[in-house]
């Protein structure tokens, strides 16, 4: 099958969560089972550009409601990510740095998204599936079905899948300009209280739909901020697929970035080395238990409930064990986890931004994993974490209850508690020095989490099913 995903993150293009890492290896696993998957996505200023080799494969033009504008697809040549990369770049909307945050961020995705359908309606041929993510692509399948322009797209199959529901990105029913004439009647199609809404218009129009794992599908029709009836109205079409991990990058035994690699058989030794290294780079101390939090510091991962906990555990497990977070997000919670280290030497320390190299570094020094989440599509920390033999501390929630289980029973890999609260985040961390305090069950905790198989190949097969 010839499957073109649609997207505004693919690693390591241009990622800012776990959009990215899905986009970037899911297509790489469908190449390799023998499908013809492709990526596009915008072309941002990124470093990923700038190192590699390009040629032009299309230019074309196209309207943004009265806003005339001039495109350009380019394709990375050597295939070097497993499958073809084309880049789709508009002067003036998706030349910047940055993926998101810009005032004009609803123009910046509905011009990609007309560029986009403008390239494929050019093409001799369609392909059997385009593949959507989440709302920056979301307005493709309304488009498809609706808009004069492409009608010869309309009968193409489309799927979405949702990485997170949170985001929708609503805009005013004044920006319905910006959309190429489509039939009248199918407004409908584009609203949901009020606002045209790219996310639930996708759920409306596409052919199918997924979502991250099957616990948060179940979620989705309690709480999914605001779109509740929908998935509710629309569960028949809807199905929850775990996401995979890439362990072709996420690998201990051949990671780059890490300063010793190890595999399961040295694991103890090799995670010791690793930590040593990290607690004399942080100030931190090194025979200790060792916590990472590593994620975006937002409301989704209860990151503003962090700083409490840890004010909480460095006094009531005074010296027990020592903490590290990576991290940005918002600024009052970058700046009260920053707050807390001078008081803390040796047991504190945070690296406020984002950095690839040291979140790989610090997966394999750490101890545990702390994922405190109020809402959790599927979570792709806890599986690094578990791959590189780091026990998961996570709330039960979505994707969470569906990859760990609690250590309450020797079979258990990973310590799981049911609430967002100061008390349930400090409660599990005592757990967890206890379990510390016992080599051979970390030893053997550590081992066979790293031998679970979370690999791409076997959700392809699902993916293919839905196709
Ligand atoms: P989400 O997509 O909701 O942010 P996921 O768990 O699905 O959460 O994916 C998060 C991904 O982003 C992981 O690969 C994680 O390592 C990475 N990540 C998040 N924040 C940072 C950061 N500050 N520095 C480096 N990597 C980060």
């Amino acid at each position: 099958m010839e499957i073109i995903h649609v997207s505004a993150e693919c690693y390591p293009v241009a990622k800012a969560g776990g959009l990215g890492d899905v986009v970037g290896a899911l297509p790489k696993y469908q190449c390799k089972a023998g499908h013809f998957a492709k990526v596009v996505m915008p072309m941002y200023r990124t470093k990923f550009l700038y190192n590699n080799e390009w040629v032009v494969d299309y230019k074309g033009h196209a309207y943004l409601g009265e806003y005339h504008f001039e495109f350009t697809i380019i394709k990375e040549k050597t295939n070097k990510l497993g499958f073809d990369l084309y880049l789709v770049d508009i002067n003036g909307l998706l030349d910047r740095e940055k993926i998101y945050g810009y005032g004009d961020d609803p123009q910046r995705f509905i011009a990609f998204q007309i560029a986009v359908l403008t390239w494929f309606s050019s093409w001799q041929h369609q392909p059997d599936v385009i593949h959507v993510h989440d709302y920056h692509a979301g307005l493709i399948p309304f488009m498809m079905k609706n808009c004069f322009v492409f009608r010869k797209l309309a009968f193409v199959k489309t799927v979405l899948t949702i990485h997170n529901a949170q985001y929708q990105g609503n805009i005013g029913w004044d920006k319905y300009h910006y959309l190429p004439a489509f039939d009248d009647f199918k407004w409908g199609d584009l609203d949901w209280k009020n606002d045209i809404n790219p996310l639930a218009s996708a759920i409306k129009c596409a052919w199918k739909v997924t979502t991250v794992s099957q616990s948060y599908m179940n979620e989705l029709r309690y709480k999914s901020n605001g779109l509740e009836a929908l998935f509710e109205y629309e569960k028949g079409k809807c199905q929850g697929i775990l996401n995979g991990i890439d362990n072709e990058v996420w690998n201990p035994a051949t990671d780059p970035y890490l300063d010793y690699n190890f595999t399961v058989k040295g694991v103890a030794a090799g995670k010791k080395k690793n930590k040593k290294k990290i607690c004399e780079e942080y100030g931190l101390d090194e025979t200790l238990p060792l916590f990472v939090f590593i994620g975006r510091l937002v409301g989704e991962k209860a990151a503003d409930i962090l700083p409490g906990a840890f004010k909480n555990v460095l006094y009531h497990q005074h010296g027990k064990a020592c903490y590290m977070v990576l991290g940005s997000g918002e600024k009052n919670v970058e700046n009260e986890l920053f707050n807390i280290t001078s008081d803390n030497k040796g047991y504190y320390n945070t690296y406020i931004g984002y950095d690839e190299a040291l979140s790989h570094k610090l997966y394999a020094a750490a101890d545990f994993l702390l994922m405190p989440s109020r809402v959790e599509p599927c979570g792709l920390n806890q599986m690094y974490a578990m791959r590189y033999g780091t026990v998961p501390v996570v709330r039960s929630t979505g994707g969470l209850i569906d990859t760990v289980t609690d250590m309450g029973n020797w079979e258990g890999f990973g310590i799981r508690f049911n609430n967002a609260t100061v008390d349930d985040i400090a409660h599990s961390i005592w757990r967890a020095i206890e379990v510390y305090k016992s080599k051979p069950q970390m030893d053997a905790m550590r081992k066979r989490m790293m031998q679970i198989d979370h690999s791409w190949e076997s959700m392809v097969e699902a993916y293919t099913n839905v196709y």
